[in-house]
């Protein structure tokens, strides 16, 4: 895919916006720092629960299964 040009920043936010709208609970970009949009965050009290960088990702904001700021159940496999 080397003839295809580089998506931009802003159609990236703007499919972030329009997962939101949309109503899906853990939308965050990939490979590309956008501020807040690399990370995962809880759809109930927005705490950032995973954190990416590039290709790195550190769970932060977890217990267990649950947000740990408001208790949200948080759908996934957290091993
Ligand atoms: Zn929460």
């Amino acid at each position: 895919m080397m003839d295809r040009s580089v998506t931009s920043a802003e159609s990236i936010e703007r499919a972030l916006q329009a997962g939101e709208d949309a109503g899906l609970r853990y939308v965050y970009s990939g490979n590309i720092s956008i501020g807040k949009g690399e990370n995962t965050c809880c759809p109930k009290c927005g705490l950032s629960l995973i954190e990416r960088s590039g290709y790195f990702a550190t769970i932060k904001g977890l217990n267990g299964m649950f947000c740990s700021s408001c208790g949200e159940n948080i759908a996934g496999v957290w091993e």
